[in-house]
């Protein structure tokens, strides 16, 4: 089939999976009375496919059911993650996050500093790679918790979950990690990364938009509340109605995340794409270490090219980003990009280009041409924005 348009924004949201779409779509028409309503047979099967669903997803990343909450994403996560905590344990008043979380958890951290709390941000090398002295200097007895985001969104990096999460035990402080990007490629076990609580995020991984979960660990479960009012929904996590579609729909796309075969052969496009455009632009710097790395992520720095430009001249043929979609449309540079040492004009000439396990080398090729076409004519001049 010939190539007319190529999709790399897969880190932005993903194509639903046939298999989530598949399962999920019947469930609209047949599966719609309400999961809690517990007087009649319709309800108890609905009640039923949400929480063989429920399985699925705890099974993705070595969970039991009963430790998922169903949200709407991970934004909701990280924030009932983080909000559901502060309220509980005051007498720790300290909260660490690292400067290069997803906004949702930024944000967070700011509403709790508002709540009195003291936010301490750990800084990343230029490889995007935590600072761990800084964060041993953080973590003691203050601390009550403490949120790393597993993979970045931006520029992929990965985080030693296992040390971090031995320094957080080593001072009783709770681990929250933001892995609303690592569940596409099958590297999420909560045991291993030794986490308490942990985001998911379906549309990031095959599934639907407007689902995601939350995992809640024995240390964390009697110390959560609620930062929402309502009925006892969801072990009173909560409230609201459960969408059940779109729980079939993500437990369908657990089930089909890549196989660590299919995941090396993702790698290897992203490589031979990262390769294709460095023949292009020979100055072409990759951000962010290349191992470990989430292996469709390529965030790329062009000196000299405003990457504003580029990613115009290249629609509607490429789909790339400019830093995060969540800061895409805010004119100051991605806060990602600047905390690994860039300067602002340097993050304007960066672009995200993030492939899937079935992105294929006829794609990769036509994105080759495709750049080749839009830089032809373009200014190089100093980016800046
Ligand atoms: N955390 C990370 C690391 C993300 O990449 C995103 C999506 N950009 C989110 C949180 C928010 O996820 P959702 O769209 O499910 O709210």
């Amino acid at each position: 089939m010939e190539v007319t348009r190529v999709y790399l924004d897969h880190q932005a949201s993903t194509p639903m999976s046939c298999r989530a779409l598949d399962e999920m779509l019947p469930a609209f028409s047949e599966c719609y009375a309400n999961p809690h309503s517990d007087d009649h047979a319709a309800g108890w099967e609905a009640a039923q496919r949400v929480e063989a669903s429920r399985t699925q997803v705890a099974d993705a990343i070595g969970a039991d059911g009963e430790q998922i909450v169903f949200t709407s994403g991970a934004t909701e996560s990280n924030n009932l993650a983080m909000l559901g905590l502060v309220e509980t344990r005051r007498h720790r008043s300290r909260v660490v996050v690292s400067a290069i979380e997803h906004k949702s958890i930024l944000a967070t951290a700011r509403a709790i500093a508002d709540r009195g709390y003291e936010v301490v941000t750990i800084p990343v090398d230029p490889l995007g790679q935590l600072d761990m002295a800084a964060l041993r200097d953080a973590v003691d007895e203050r601390t009550l918790l403490v949120s790393i985001g597993f993979v970045n969104n931006e520029i992929g990096a990965v985080q030693p979950m296992e040390a971090i999460s031995q320094l957080c035990r080593g001072a009783g402080a709770l681990l929250h990690s933001d892995a609303a990007q690592a569940l596409s490629w099958d590297a999420v076990s909560v045991d291993g990364m030794g986490v308490d609580l942990l985001s998911l995020s379906a549309h990031k991984a095959g599934g639907p938009k407007g689902i995601g979960a939350l995992y809640v660990g024995p240390a964390a479960a009697d110390r959560l509340r609620s930062i929402i009012h309502g009925g006892g929904q969801e072990l009173g996590l909560r409230p609201g109605t459960v969408p059940t579609p779109l729980c079939i729909g993500f437990g369908a796309a657990c089930n089909s995340l890549p196989s660590t075969q299919q995941v090396a052969a993702w790698r290897a496009v992203t490589v031979s794409l990262l390769d294709r455009l460095r023949a292009l632009f020979p100055d072409l710097q990759v951000n962010g270490a290349l191992e470990p790395r989430h292996p469709g992520n390529l965030s790329i720095r062009l000196p000299g090219i405003d990457a504003d430009v580029l990613a115009a001249r290249l629609q509607p043929g490429v789909a790339v980003a400019r830093g995060s979609a969540c800061t895409s449309g805010l004119p100051e540079p991605s806060h990602v990009l600047r905390a690994i040492g860039l300067t602002a004009g340097e993050a304007g000439s960066c672009l995200r280009l993030s492939t899937s396990p079935a992105t294929t080398e006829q794609e990769v090729a036509f994105v080759e041409a495709a750049f080749a076409a839009a830089i032809r004519g373009m200014a190089r001049a100093p980016a800046c924005r």
